[in-house]
């Protein structure tokens, strides 16, 4: 079976309190050997390192999420990079830009997206993004960041893995932008029941996969609540569309996740 990395899960949520062991063996018999949790907020970024102590295949993502982009103080900055300290902290997010639902003012956003992105920089942590609504901004803000940052702007030098564009929508032109500046694109249930445009042409060797759970469910199992196990519907539906075999997906993939994230697997 092929060892499969959820790169974007939030098991932490309460939708899980009564069977998340149950949620994680199930992961691991369907070959999922690592998943990210990743943080909205201080709680479930506390809450992802939680989990990571308990079990051993669950690593940790810190971050307020554009939608709580307001309720980011004063200090807390420093409490997330204390945090960071932990060894099984493995990224900085997810951090973005949402204005879709613009549940935090957009000048908020923006500044929570920057003070998390010269975090991620100072931590030397990669970033996991978030963007609805904001192709034009995000794409501005991480390429400032990207130059600074070693990636596209960095004279020449090898590229960096700096971070991941989470559930990404964009098209082809966009997806390969981001992944000359060093960002890897993941890709996340609707490829199972919508059509995207970069899903012509994956750039297998910059993809990473993921659940997003327990948002985001794929067929067959729309409808219900996401999990880690579900991966595979992911993987198999890449393998079709690219015509590629998903073992090698599978493959390509996971040592993605493992190059990006510094796992030890
Ligand atoms: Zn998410």
């Amino acid at each position: 079976m092929p060892v499969l990395v959820d790169s974007h899960a939030h098991i932490d949520m309460r939708l899980y309190d009564k069977d998340r062991d149950q949620v994680l063996e199930r992961a691991r018999e369907a070959g999922v050997a690592a998943v990210v949790n990743v943080g909205c907020n201080l709680d479930s970024s506390r809450a992802a390192i939680r989990l990571a102590e308990q079990y051993s295949e669950v690593f940790a993502a810190l971050g307020f999420h554009p939608h709580s982009a307001a309720k980011m103080r004063d200090g807390d900055q420093e409490r997330l990079s204390e945090l960071a300290q932990h060894p099984k902290v493995v990224a900085i997010g997810e951090i973005g830009l949402d204005f879709y639902r613009n549940l935090s003012p957009r000048e908020v956003q923006v500044e929570a997206f920057n003070r998390q992105l010269a975090l991620a920089r100072r931590l030397k942590l990669p970033v996991i993004v978030h963007c609805r609504d904001a192709q034009e901004e995000v794409l501005s803000i991480l390429t400032e960041w990207a130059c600074g940052a070693g990636g596209v702007g960095g004279a020449g030098r090898a590229k960096e893995a700096l971070g991941v564009l989470h559930c990404f929508s964009g098209d082809r032109e966009l997806g390969q932008r981001y992944i000359e500046m060093g960002f890897f694109l993941s890709i996340a249930g609707p490829i199972t029941y919508s059509s995207l445009e970069i899903a012509r042409d994956l750039p297998l060797d910059r993809l990473l996969i993921e659940t997003d759970c327990p948002f985001l469910t794929p067929q067959p199992h729309r409808g219900k609540r996401n999990e880690p196990s579900y991966l595979s519907f992911v993987v198999a539906k890449i393998g079709e569309i690219s015509g590629v075999p998903s073992d090698v997906v599978a493959e390509h993939t996971t040592a993605n996740a493992i190059q990006l994230f510094r796992l030890p697997l």
